[in-house]
């Protein structure tokens, strides 16, 4: 009997960049899967478009990344958004995820407090961030219900909030990197772009027993005290030490393609890359959901928002502004009484 043909093509890895996309792979020899987040113009869309303190685009942009890599793992239509409340400087970041492909974001911060955190050179996450915690919302819209997974800030970065997330939640031995970097050009081109990138690795072993994490630090157990000892797999151990070899500047240079990022990490175990799935910075609002909010809110709250005979919203996330008639958003019979 002839044997079937199984063989999986090779190839050597593709030496163009592509940017905004995300790139999933698996390294079947050592059960580790994951995906390359690489954006360059999206990125860039929507971090130009807030003007935000440098300090504070490159938080938001790592956010960006983040949310790109947890959104596109979902199997179904729907919305993935992350967003942190915490009492720092930066009290909000948003990224919302919209299946396949579309992503918006924007931040609240204290602009005192930014100016005064840049002045003293305290800009790493942990500081604009604070204490608080991170959540993750999946919404399949309408009568679906909205999951919520939840993990503390504690003055940490968004890479150590993602990592404590997989551990007690999912379970799931994880490493995350994110990248973030401002390009300056001199070609006659655009001067100043942003790009960022990431990787996310996982171990999903057959056995599930495999996939066991270190006993979480024991804290304040008194002195002499013995954890209790779980020696992580060598697969895992293997692919993690791989993961933190990875450089910013690999993650976001354009030069270095995303398959040949994962050639030059695994290449030893061979390396198996997907589709690539192709990102865009889009704004979800319109008119008629502002409308639709602005209908929901009682006719006081409506009045109290009318300013020089208008009201107008301002979308957080693209900066649109939409203007409305007073009347245009009343109550039906105040609209008709006038
Ligand atoms: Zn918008």
């Amino acid at each position: 009997m002839p044997t079937p043909d199984t063989a999986i093509p090779s190839r050597a890895p593709a030496e163009v960049s592509a940017d905004d996309t995300v790139q999933p792979f698996e390294v079947a020899t050592l059960d580790l899967r994951g995906r390359v987040v690489r954006l360059g113009p999206a990125v860039d869309q929507i971090l130009e478009g807030h003007n935000y303190p440098q300090p504070v685009a490159k938080l938001l942009g790592e956010a960006i990344v983040l949310g790109i890599m947890l959104g596109t793992a979902l199997k179904f239509e729907g919305r993935f958004i992350l967003q942190t409340k915490t009492d720092g400087p930066v009290p909000m970041l948003v990224v919302d995820f919209i299946t396949p492909n579309k992503v918006r974001a924007c931040a609240r911060l204290d602009k005192d407090r930014v100016a005064a955190a840049i002045a003293a050179g305290k800009t790493d996450a942990g500081s604009l961030l604070g204490r608080g915690h991170l959540a993750m919302t999946i919404d399949q819209g309408g009568d679906m219900s909205r999951y919520q997974g939840l993990v503390a800030l504690d003055g940490g970065t968004l890479e150590d909030a993602a990592h404590e997330y997989f551990l007690r939640s999912e379970q799931i031995p994880t490493r995350v990197r994110l990248a973030v970097a401002e390009e300056f050009r001199g070609d006659g081109g655009p001067k100043h772009r942003w790009r960022a990138g990431g990787i996310l690795l996982q171990f999903v072993p057959r056995a599930p027993e495999r996939a066991r994490v270190p006993d979480l630090d024991p804290g304040d157990a008194p002195q002499g005290h013995t954890a209790h000892v779980v020696s992580e797999d060598d697969a895992w151990v293997e692919g993690r030490s791989l993961i933190e070899t990875v450089e910013d500047i690999e993650l976001i240079d354009p030069a270095v393609s995303s398959e040949r990022l994962l050639y030059r990490l695994f290449h030893e175990r061979g390396v198996r890359v997907f589709n690539a799935v192709d990102m865009t910075a889009q704004c979800s609002c319109s008119r008629d959901n502002v409308e639709g909010m602005l209908r929901s809110f009682p006719q006081t709250d409506r009045d109290d928002m009318v300013e020089n005979g208008v009201i107008s919203v301002t979308c957080e996330f693209c900066s649109q502004t939409y203007v409305f008639q007073p009347t245009e958003v009343a109550d039906e019979r105040i609209a008709n009484s006038e």
